[in-house]
């Protein structure tokens, strides 16, 4: 009965933590720029990871479940690429498909090597919404010993310097908890 009211508790979570992918069906009224000098001073965070699509920031939403690691990774594409619009020349698509290359081979995701896990698949994709843009990725590992997982690196500020954050959420069968990762720190410390 425990563990069912805890898996319930975990739906919801999860419920709370997929907003994101809804977060660009909203109205975005908003000014870009000025959104993006507002993230600078944002103290309060994105602590569920929903909310407004800001330049700068992404977010990743990292699942341990039964031997395997879901990542769903999400970042304005205006920070990768440059512009939010679906492409309209060869350049820009050219361009989207540089950083869906880069992406889609998953390797900046690092699980620590004590959990002995193998990357089974990764494929990332754009989606536009309005004036808006984003990269959405998906990778997925399988673990020899998922229970030893203590930290998962995600190295992507070096290659994308535009990120300037990238928040975090990650949930076991077990523990949840949410981190801040930026380019002095892109480790996500898991606790089970
Ligand atoms: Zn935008």
């Amino acid at each position: 009965m425990r563990n069912r009211l805890f898996m319930l508790s975990l739906t919801g979570s999860l419920m709370l933590v997929g907003c994101s992918d809804h977060a660009h069906d909203h109205d975005h009224a908003h000014d870009h720029d000025h959104q993006h000098a507002h993230s600078h001073d944002d103290a309060h965070g994105h602590e569920h990871g929903h909310g407004a699509h800001v330049h700068g920031l992404g977010n990743a939403e990292i699942t341990l479940e039964q031997s395997q690691i879901y990542i769903r990774f999400s970042v304005p594409a205006g920070d990768l690429v440059g512009f939010e619009h679906p492409p309209s020349t060869d350049t820009q698509q050219a361009a989207i498909d540089d950083v869906l290359a880069i992406l889609e081979r998953g390797d900046w995701a690092v699980p620590a090597a004590r959990a002995r896990c193998e990357q089974i698949s990764a494929n990332a994709q754009t989606a536009y919404s309005g004036s808006h843009g984003d990269f959405l990725v998906n990778v997925r590992f399988h673990c020899g010993r998922l229970d030893r997982l203590n930290s998962l690196t995600l190295s992507l500020f070096e290659q994308f310097p535009a990120i300037e954050r990238i928040d975090t959420v990650w949930i076991s069968e077990q523990q949840q908890g949410v981190q801040q990762l930026t380019s002095r720190n892109d480790v996500v410390r898991i606790r089970q």
